[in-house]
């Protein structure tokens, strides 16, 4: 196997008096094809740790390897361009544009990667039906329930058919039964080769994941795997 994302003894630090310390020498591996949970209190560094792994942030210490790119020795550019045909991200706010239609939104996710208006249109309607939403199409976020707003904001984080998926509390807006809904549907694009890291409170879900990772306190605490 491959490690698509590989973290060593990494260390954030936030200037102030005294510093603070957000990372503490965390070290992890996750390799293609797998489907993660991040466990933890609030506070331990949890949102930090996905965005080293997601580029989007760079470590005060250590080395993060995304695809077997050393993420220091890239330019910002580079690493835009590393995200866009990489990773896909998902966040707990589902950040879509409220005036677009559902597949408006999701073709958003193509802006950038060359594709032609009636092809991305075309995959926008595939990547809806594979959430479970090809008949919510011309809706407006303002007419989805939570679960299905979060499930269109899936779509258009994997419509250029990323490597890895990063999810930081998709479910924390979501009652028990969307959650398992977005859960079923992270699941469902892992069996396909995507590979997942998804941050949960969620407890049983989190349980249900082949492997979970724990946060306090800066530092991986405890690592289980089924
Ligand atoms: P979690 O996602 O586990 O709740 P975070 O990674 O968001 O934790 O944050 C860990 C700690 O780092 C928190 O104490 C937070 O206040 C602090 N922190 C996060 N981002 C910044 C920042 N840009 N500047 C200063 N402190 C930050
Ligand atoms: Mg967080």
């Amino acid at each position: 196997m491959n490690a698509l994302v590989e973290l060593r003894d990494v260390f954030k630090r936030y200037p102030g008096t005294p510093p603070l310390e957000v990372l503490r020498g965390v070290s992890l591996d996750v390799e293609e094809g797998e489907l993660v949970a991040v466990v933890g209190p609030s506070g331990s560094g949890k949102s930090t740790l996905l965005h080293l792994m997601g580029t989007l942030d760079r470590p005060s210490e250590g080395t993060v390897r995304v695809a077997g790119h050393d993420v220091a020795s890239m330019s910002d550019r580079a690493l835009s361009a590393l995200r866009a045909q990489a990773i896909g991200f998902v966040f707990q706010q589902f950040f879509l544009l409220d005036g677009m239609t559902a597949l408006d939104n999701v073709a958003t996710g193509l802006l950038y990667h060359g594709v032609r208006p009636v092809e991305r249109h075309q995959r926008a309607v595939e990547a809806l039906e594979r959430v479970g939403l090809g008949h919510r199409l011309t809706h407006r976020p303002n007419e989805l329930s939570g679960g299905e707003r979060q499930r269109v904001a899936i779509a258009r984080a994997v419509i250029a058919r990323p490597a890895l998926v990063l999810a930081d509390e998709p479910t924390g807006n979501l009652d028990t039964h969307a959650s398992a809904e977005v859960f079923a549907v992270l699941r469902e694009l892992n069996a396909r080769g995507t590979t997942v890291v998804v941050i949960t409170h969620e407890r049983e879900l989190a349980a249900s994941l082949p492997r979970r990772v724990e946060m306090v306190d800066g530092r991986i605490r405890e690592e289980m795997r089924v």
